[in-house]
């Protein structure tokens, strides 16, 4: 699912921003934190974590949102200039180095179904749950849920980004 031929197109509702994965993603998250669900005007956000590096613009150019966060801490939300709908985030969390892909926004979304739900202690009470899928009621460690392939992946990408300050 990692190799490097691996391609995923996506992009916006009105096709000004189109873009590629070159891989699959590091992890999925499915959140059903209120910030999430406030912000997708729904029940959940479904995010791609992949190194920036992965992440092609193939046409179009973005405009970067500053919008707060559940952390405090901010995220940036890239958006279509025209259309204004969100193709990715980085999170002060997690540097310019990850960005969280929005699923629905690739061409095949089917392709990256959730690694893990987590705030579920926020999810909305109608949606139920797939039995053997991770569900963690806030956040989780990523040692414990996610493959080594991944964690490996993460590793390199820090060490290229201490690398480059
Ligand atoms: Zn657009
Ligand atoms: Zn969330």
């Amino acid at each position: 699912m990692t190799a490097t031929t691996d391609l995923h197109d996506g992009g916006c509702t009105c096709r000004f921003i189109r873009y590629r994965i070159t891989s699959g993603p590091l992890f999925v998250h499915c959140c059903h934190c209120r910030w999430c669900q406030r912000e997708s005007g729904a029940s959940f956000a479904l995010n791609a974590m992949i190194e920036a590096d992965r992440v092609d613009l193939l046409e179009g150019e973005l405009e970067i949102i500053d919008t707060p966060s559940n952390s405090g801490r901010g995220q940036r939300i890239a958006r279509c200039p025209r259309c204004k709908v969100a193709v990715w985030s980085n999170y002060a969390g997690a540097g310019d180095t990850v960005r969280f892909v929005r699923v629905g926004t690739l061409d095949d979304p089917d392709r990256f179904p959730p690694d893990i739900h987590i705030f579920t202690e926020s999810k909305q009470p109608w949606l139920v749950l797939p039995p053997g899928i991770p569900a963690v009621p806030v956040y989780y460690k990523s040692l414990e849920h996610w493959p080594k392939d991944s964690l490996e992946r993460r590793a390199a990408l820090m060490s290229r980004s201490s690398q480059k300050q």
